[in-house]
């Protein structure tokens, strides 16, 4: 597949801030953030989307998101977290290398509608 920016981001030529990371994935905080702690965890073997991830790669992943899940807590001390993967130009998906957006929700947030 053709890189994505996320390659560089794996490689250290783009900047970002590591949440966690291990030999087969990287989570870091998404440069836009839908709210405070908004971070995207990727395999560091890139492919798409999630019908073309291999299931060696999907076992990674879901080993990670707990771990993710409990050092966003940690950090940012939350008050309900929502996990969304996006697949598809037309669900959204900007970046074609397969992440999963780990978003901190936060009871003042929802207080206000
Ligand atoms: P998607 O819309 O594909 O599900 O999500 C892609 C996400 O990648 C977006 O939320 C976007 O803000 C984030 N993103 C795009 N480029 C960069 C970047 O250079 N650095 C970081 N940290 N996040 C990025």
């Amino acid at each position: 597949m053709s890189e994505t920016i996320f390659s560089k981001i794996i490689d250290g030529d783009i900047p970002s801030y590591k949440i966690y990371e291990n030999d087969y994935v990287y989570a870091f905080l998404d440069i836009s953030q839908v709210s405070k702690g908004h971070t995207l965890l990727i395999p560091k073997k890139a492919s798409p989307n999630i019908y073309e991830t291999d299931p060696e790669t999907m076992k990674h992943i879901a080993e990670a998101l707990p771990i993710v899940a409990n050092a966003i807590k940690k950090a940012f001390n939350p008050d309900g977290l929502n996990i969304i993967q996006n697949n598809g130009e037309y669900a959204s998906q900007s970046v074609f290398h397969i992440h999963f957006h780990l978003i901190p929700r936060y009871k003042e947030d929802i207080d206000g509608f």
